[in-house]
């Protein structure tokens, strides 16, 4: 492939980080090139849940968790798993995971959590006032549903952490369970409400409509695959898998799950692995779903999309390279039947996507040292469609030298090399 774009800004990576980047950067007058090895929204930007998460700021690795990850394991329906073969190669991970967890890194993430979900709440408000995609953000609220008692207490202390940091909800009992959503199983009496929880309906046609706005806008989209950056005096220049070469000033690698090896070739390690998700889309039918349901106590959450009803989440760790297990999509199923037992479960759509994962369950926004034009935009596990434009902020903010608009120190690549 010969570059004929002309771009002085090339994103690789057509997912929404990829597309969010490109946006900011057209708004800040770059001639853009999206680098997409496939189609625009290939990777997990398809099938996610679509939850514009902001009030999830809380960090996973926290004090105490690493001691429930046994007994998950160990449960056939639990929300988390390792591939046979995979746990050896995750012990890096799972070794910066723990120390993320100790309570002086947690409080820490919880305030860099905090800062980039406010500054991702902002900059969305700002993105869904285009008309070219307006629609399909939809305000459903959301409802936050507990097994018992004694779990919801034991979140008590998270929900005080995010009305702390500005969100507002409020507690419900049975009876309001009811009317917010009829037709759960009696267990549920114990539930937090929020009015303002938002959710994109379509999240692979959201991508998509926002590539088109950009072509509109006077961005291109070239379909090639990068294998290797390297600095140039100019800027850079991306290798690519058909033997060609694009050269940039400013490159900005939003690969998700996959940006490692990108960042290995200028050598640079990133502790970056995959959580594996899984779901499955059923007919708009199958339920009367008036909103956006988390089942806390089992990772997963139901959701409604202009596609259907959503069942999806739990965490499967096995790499970018082997088969999905779509057992997985079918125990959240199983246990989606249990919570709401007129949900039909046939005629559904089972998908896998490959959350791009990093220890602190922070992302990566940050310049490379080895080539100062190449910017990261990558790692935003469970939370990359809520931060896709406060990412996209940041890295328009790093490509033109200006203060970011959130200390990105704590974002860094490097952060997990001791330095
Ligand atoms: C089951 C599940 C549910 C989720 N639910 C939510 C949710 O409700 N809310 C939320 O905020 N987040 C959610 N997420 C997380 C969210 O989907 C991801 O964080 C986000 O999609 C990551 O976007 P991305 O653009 O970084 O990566 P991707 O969407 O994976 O895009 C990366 C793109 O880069 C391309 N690419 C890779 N390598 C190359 C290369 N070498 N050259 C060129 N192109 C390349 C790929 O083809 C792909 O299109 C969920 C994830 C899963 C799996």
């Amino acid at each position: 492939m010969k570059d004929e774009s002309g771009a002085d800004a090339v994103v690789i990576g057509g997912g929404i980080v990829g597309c969010m980047a490109a946006r900011y950067l057209v708004e800040a007058g770059r001639r853009v090139t999206i680098l997409e090895r496939s189609a625009i929204a290939a990777g997990s930007s398809a099938g996610n849940a679509g939850i514009l998460a902001f009030p999830e700021i809380v960090p996973i690795p926290s004090p105490g968790i690493t001691w429930k990850a046994p007994g998950w394991l160990l449960d056939p329906l639990g929300p988390l798993t390792i591939r046979p073969g995979y746990a050896a190669r995750l012990a890096p991970w799972f070794w910066h995971f723990w120390r993320a967890s100790s309570k002086r890194n947690f409080e820490r993430g919880l305030t860099v959590q905090a800062a980039l979900m406010r500054l991702a709440a902002a900059e969305f408000e700002a993105v869904r006032k285009d008309e070219r995609l307006a629609a399909f953000v939809v305000n459903t609220g959301t409802l936050d549903l507990y097994d018992s008692e004694k779990s919801f207490l034991a979140a008590a202390p998270d929900w005080e952490r995010k009305r702390a940091a500005g969100f507002d909800f409020h507690r419900v009992g049975r009876r309001e369970i009811e009317t917010l959503q009829p037709g759960l199983a009696s267990r549920f009496e114990h539930a937090i409400y929020s009015d303002d929880g938002l959710q994109v309906a379509d999240p692979a046609g959201f991508t998509r409509a926002l590539a088109e706005s950009l072509q509109e806008d006077g961005a291109t989209i070239a379909i090639g695959e990068a294998v290797a950056i390297e600095p140039t005096e100019a800027g850079a220049c991306i290798r690519l898998a058909d033997g060609g070469t694009m050269d940039a000033r400013t490159v900005v690698v939003a690969c998700g799950a996959w940006s490692k090896r990108l960042a290995k070739s200028l050598g640079e390690t990133v502790p970056l692995d995959t959580e594996r998700g899984y779901n499955t889309t059923l007919p708009a039918s199958a339920f009367p779903l008036r909103r956006q349901l988390y089942f806390n106590d089992h990772s997963f959450v139901v959701t409604p999309l202009s596609s259907g009803i959503r069942v999806g989440g739990a965490v499967e760790f096995g790499g970018l390279d082997l088969p999905a297990n779509f057992k997985r999509a079918d125990m959240l199923l199983r246990l989606a039947k249990r919570f709401m037992p007129g949900l039909e479960t046939e005629g559904g759509e089972r998908w896998m996507g490959f959350r791009p994962s990093m220890p602190d369950c922070l992302p990566v926004i940050d310049r490379s040292k080895a080539a100062p034009n190449v910017l990261y935009a990558f790692g935003h596990g469970h939370l990359g469609l809520t931060q896709s434009a406060a990412t996209g902020r940041l890295i328009a903010e790093l490509a033109a030298q200006q203060k970011p608009s959130v200390n990105l120190e704590h974002l860094r690549f490097d952060r997990f090399s001791g330095r």
